[in-house]
């Protein structure tokens, strides 16, 4: 008998964290618990269909430590922690940019706040209650973070959001620290995605470039068919997840395909 698996997913409402859930509700036995602050229906539809237990949160995660406390609560159920689940694994995905991109210097203390709640401060207090109150379960752990290029290489206009992907970044390093430690430690991996077609890329493209110099790039790979789908990146993002090697580089990226185009010399770009 196939073991149940247990996914958590923040962001599953849209772009890359729909289309990754999609592909878990289709991966029976699973109970999956999707976090957005808005409903898709689709991904209910999906469940109906493949018979797949689906658990929804309409939250906004700028309430971190309550997106926290809650999450304890959840998995604290008895026929969470008493199920044998085949694995446990925590997929922080939601993020936000500001609404417009701009110089750290005329961006407001609340988009700061926003960027940071939501991109930061909610996977830190997500995994952290996560990693406790999983810790004696038997089942094999891990936690995937999305992170960006961005966390990697600085871009003007994009402090805020390159700051909470930064902290991620390193947070996700400490915790793989901390776990190789522990007798059934979690596996934790920070994933850069590459540029994928999705709201976001959309809004980097659409800027101002009196505010963000560098929309005029975001144009280009979009005009020249460089974005990778959503379908695509979830399905490489599940490899990762899946491979026998997860976690075990906590700092990763998920590479696109070679293509022909790209042989010839290439202009540096940072992926958001
Ligand atoms: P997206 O299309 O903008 O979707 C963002 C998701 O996060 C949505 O489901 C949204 O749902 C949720 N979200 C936003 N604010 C929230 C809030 N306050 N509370 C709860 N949920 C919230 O983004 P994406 O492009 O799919 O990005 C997915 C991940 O990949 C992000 O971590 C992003 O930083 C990273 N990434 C993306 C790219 C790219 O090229 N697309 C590149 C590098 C890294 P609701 O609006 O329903 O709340």
């Amino acid at each position: 008998m196939t073991l149940p698996a247990l996914y958590i997913v923040t962001g599953a409402s849209r772009g890359l964290g729909e289309a990754f859930t999609r592909l878990l509700l289709q991966r029976t036995p699973v109970h999956v618990l999707a976090i957005a602050r808005h409903a898709n229906a689709q991904l209910a539809q999906l469940a109906d269909e493949t018979g797949a237990r689906l658990d929804r949160w309409q939250f906004d995660l700028r309430d971190a430590k309550e997106a926290g406390s809650l999450l304890l609560e959840w998995l604290a159920q008895p026929d969470r922690t008493n199920t044998a689940w085949r694995e446990v694994c925590l997929i922080n995905n939601a993020a936000t940019l500001p609404t417009v991109l701009q110089s750290a210097s005329d961006t407001s203390s609340e988009a700061f706040e926003t960027v940071l709640q939501v991109g930061l401060h909610a996977p830190i207090m997500l995994t952290s209650r996560f990693l406790e109150i999983t810790q004696d379960w038997p089942a094999p752990r891990k936690v995937l973070n999305l992170s960006s290029g961005l966390a990697r290489s600085a871009m003007a206009s994009t402090a805020a959001y390159s700051a909470a992907k930064a902290g991620v970044d390193h947070f996700t390093r400490c915790v793989a620290r901390e776990e190789e430690r522990k007798p059934n430690g979690a596996r934790v991996c920070a994933l850069a995605p590459g540029v994928v077609d999705t709201d976001m890329q959309q809004q980097m493209r659409e800027s101002a470039e009196q505010d963000f110099p560098d929309a005029k790039n975001f144009r280009f790979l979009h005009a020249s068919g460089r974005l990778t789908s959503v379908e695509t990146a979830a399905s490489r993002m599940l490899t990762l997840l899946d491979s026998p090697s997860f976690g075990s580089e906590p700092i990763s990226e998920l590479r696109a395909e070679p293509r022909a185009e790209s042989r010839a010399p290439a202009r540096t770009i940072a992926k958001p």
